[in-house]
């Protein structure tokens, strides 16, 4: 690589304050490396352009998002510099190294960068990419994440964007699809802070994720709580009914899996469809006049041309890591091979995600719940299994008129978002395994891929669990719906490491009057109620799933203080 000095887009010319996030990058093929580091996050507005880069040695890496609205977060394809850069409003993106202001190094010419913002403004997100040479015909690929971001406005030539004026937004009710909200952040900015802020939070934050009480120490995963992709969710639910406040506003689904949000969403009006005996969700009754918001996790591929055949107005909350798991199983379709995704087959991301292989006529999809069902696809792809037997046990999780025997002789990994990832990464591993014992090492790669599909959300609060949990703590408490996936896998998470550790759907799961609490205990499916459950209890874990908002926690930790009689300590604390 030659050596990096400054990046070049000519109207930014002054570097900003770095920012306080990360970003991380590999890439393999005719030179491979890695870089990480702080990055710098410009936005220069006249240029419309979000750069962020990282130098490290000699060695740079650099993303350049075109064009404005890259600051609300999306997904960009990757063109060719010159291409990007004269063909907004088309996004796009440029990998490359940098050479004082010369390219020395590979262009990005194909792929895709996610960016996801929060309610903060802040930005994360991870890309793939195929990279050429800028000399000559080499090429490589590109991946990593970033997360934490913080734009900065360019100075000398750029000036910071300008918060959208309604008449600058396309709101033009002849466009029926919208992915990207409505620019109507401050409008609902108070209503959001009023539903979900927590001042216990935020002292727990501030005081580096510790609180302590009376006798009673908190201790709160750095990670926890809402992610990115609820985040955009929540608030392009409450802007959809800022925009269309007179409209009938559906949700298919639940928008996430929390109790509390969803009653929010009720109150302000929003009516959810739910499927019905025949598992399918009934439109019949919305019109052209409705507006249907699709929840994070995606919606079937049928029920989406339904919903467009109808012609209403659709809101697609999907996450931008749901999509990237749907490009890998599209990719898997496309060349024959047969998704095999670690998830749970009545989840609706993962029913989601199985749809995306019907665009295909030979598409075809089977869903592993955990490493002992992949072990019996893993005996069969080794010759040693039975099909009917396969066939009886995965029902329910296969793709209409599934062939054991010729779909499963190409399979492609992918996994919901939200499993352990150490279990998806296991699993993937085993399948290959038998795939090189069936077929040899050769030609394993004609049988077998593999991608890994958890978010970096879910990742980091596994993370954080675990770093948590190098504490002895006395016990753990795991906030969330009983049916979210990433809560349930972070309370098994934590009860795996050996501490006491009680799931609750909520906050009122503790019970001030009586100090009992409900929970549902890891690994079953219905909820308990223990009145002794406290003990001597001082040095308490605390996380939350990724559709939890803060008020839950706060009000968990309120309410422990309560029946621990350190109500009022608690209370001067965030006074
Ligand atoms: S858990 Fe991950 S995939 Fe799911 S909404 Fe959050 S960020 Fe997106």
């Amino acid at each position: 690589m030659g050596a990096a000095a400054c990046v070049t887009f000519a109207a930014c010319a002054e570097q900003p304050p770095d920012s306080q996030g990360r970003l991380e990058v590999q890439w393999t093929g005719s030179d491979t490396g890695k870089v990480a580091g702080r990055p710098t996050v410009e936005w220069c507005d006249s240029l419309r352009l979000l750069q962020i880069q990282v130098v490290r040695g000699d060695t740079g890496v650099a993303l350049a998002l075109y064009p404005g609205d890259s600051m609300l977060g999306g997904t960009y394809r990757v063109l060719l510099p010159a291409r990007a850069d004269s063909a907004p409003p088309a996004s796009a993106v440029a990998v490359r190294w940098f050479a004082s202001t010369a390219i020395r190094g590979f262009q990005g010419d194909s792929g895709s960068v996610i960016v996801e913002r929060n309610r903060a403004g802040i930005l994360s997100g991870r890309f793939e990419v195929a990279a050429k040479s800028a000399t000559d015909t080499r090429r490589i690929r590109v991946h990593g994440s970033f997360r934490g971001l913080i734009p900065r406005p360019a100075t000398a030539g750029c000036f910071p964007k300008p918060t959208p004026r309604d008449s600058e937004v396309d709101y033009s009710m002849e466009s029926t699809y919208f992915r990207r909200g409505f620019g109507l952040k401050a409008e609902i900015e108070e209503r959001l802070a009023a539903d979900y802020h927590s001042t216990v939070v935020e002292t727990l934050r501030a005081n580096q994720y510790r609180l302590t009480v009376g006798p009673l120490t908190f201790r709160l995963a750095k990670e926890f709580g809402f992610c990115y992709g609820v985040d955009r969710a929540v608030d392009y639910a409450y802007e959809t009914r800022a925009k269309f406040p007179d409209r009938r506003l559906h949700l298919v689904g639940e928008i996430i899996h929390n109790p509390h949000v969803n009653q929010k969403l009720r109150n302000m009006g929003v009516r959810f469809l739910s499927r019905g005996e025949d598992g399918e969700f009934d439109f019949s009754d919305l019109t052209a006049e409705d507006v249907v918001i699709m929840p994070a996790f995606g919606v079937t591929m049928a029920d989406f041309e339904r919903l467009r055949g109808i012609g209403c107005v659709l809101v697609d909350t999907t996450c931008g890591s749901v999509l990237n798991v749907w490009k890998r199983v599209d990719g898997y379709a496309r060349d024959g091979f047969t998704a095999l995704i670690h998830g749970k087959h009545y989840h609706e991301e993962t029913k989601a995600t199985a749809s995306q292989v019907m665009k295909y006529p030979d598409g075809r999809y089977l869903v592993v719940r955990d490493m002992a069902e992949a072990r019996m696809v893993c005996e069969f792809i080794e010759g040693k299994g039975d099909a009917g037997a396969l066939a009886s046990h995965f029902r329910n999780a296969v793709s209409p008129g599934f062939d054991f025997d010729q779909g499963l002789t190409r399979v492609g990994l992918a996994n919901q978002t939200t499993m352990l990832s150490g279990e998806s990464l296991a699993i993937a591993e085993e399948v290959r395994k038998s795939v090189v014992r069936r077929y040899g090492e050769a030609a394993a790669v004609e049988h077998f891929r593999s991608f890994d599909t958890i978010c970096s959300a879910t990742q980091e609060r596994q993370d954080a669990v675990v770093a948590l949990l190098t504490e002895p703590l006395d016990l753990m408490v795991v906030i969330g719906g009983y049916n979210s996936s990433n809560t349930c896998h972070l309370a098994a998470l934590a009860h795996s490491k050996g501490v006491r550790t009680y799931h609750i759907e909520d906050a009122d799961a503790i019970e001030t009057e009586t100090g009992a609490i409900r929970h549902q205990p890891i690994g079953s499916n219905r909820e308990e109620r223990v009145e002794e459950w406290w003990g001597t209890a001082r040095l308490i874990g605390i996380t939350a799933g990724a559709s939890t908002p803060n008020n839950k926690i706060g009000e968990t930790i309120a309410r422990i203080c309560a029946i621990s009689g350190v109500g009022p300590q608690l209370q001067a604390l965030i006074a």
